[in-house]
C-alpha cells in the first residue's frame, strides 16, 4: 500500500481558513506536512483563524498567521522534534514573543486542554 498520512480538522474549525493563511504561515505549513509525511504523523487542525483551543482572542490566529495542531496519537518526542526542526530552519519567519521578544515559528504548549502545537509567523 502506498504511504498515507491522515489530514483532518476538528469539527468547529473552518477548513477554508487554511486558504487565508499568510504566506509565511503557508511556508511553515509546508514544512509541517513534509515532517508529518516522513514521520507518519496524523495532522489534525484544532484551530486556524479562531483559537478554539483556548477560547481566547489570539492576535496571531485572528490575523491568519497561526494554526494549532493536535499531537494526540503522536509518539512521544515527535512534537518536540518538529518544534525544534521548524524553529531551526524557519525561526526567522516566526512571531516575536510577548514575553521574551524572541522569534519562534512553533511552540509546544498546554493552555488548559492538553499539549498542542501552535505554529505562528511574524506579521511581515
Ligand atoms: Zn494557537
Amino acid at each position: 500500500m502506498s504511504k498515507m498520512v491522515l489530514v483532518t480538522c476538528k469539527d468547529e474549525v473552518v477548513d477554508r481558513d487554511l486558504l487565508e493563511l499568510k504566506e509565511h504561515a503557508h511556508t511553515l505549513l509546508g514544512f509541517v506536512l513534509s515532517f508529518c509525511m516522513v514521520h507518519n504523523l496524523p495532522i489534525r487542525f484544532t484551530s486556524i483563524k479562531s483559537d478554539n483551543v483556548t477560547g481566547r482572542v489570539s492576535t496571531s490566529h485572528i490575523e491568519s498567521r497561526a494554526f494549532d495542531l493536535s499531537i494526540k496519537n503522536w509518539p512521544s518526542g515527535s512534537a518536540w522534534k518538529l518544534c525544534q526542526e521548524i524553529n531551526e530552519k524557519y525561526g526567522y519567519l516566526g512571531a516575536y514573543s510577548n514575553s521574551d521578544g524572541k522569534q519562534r515559528a512553533c511552540v509546544l504548549h498546554d493552555v488548559g486542554q492538553g499539549q498542542h502545537l501552535h505554529i505562528q509567523c511574524k506579521r511581515k
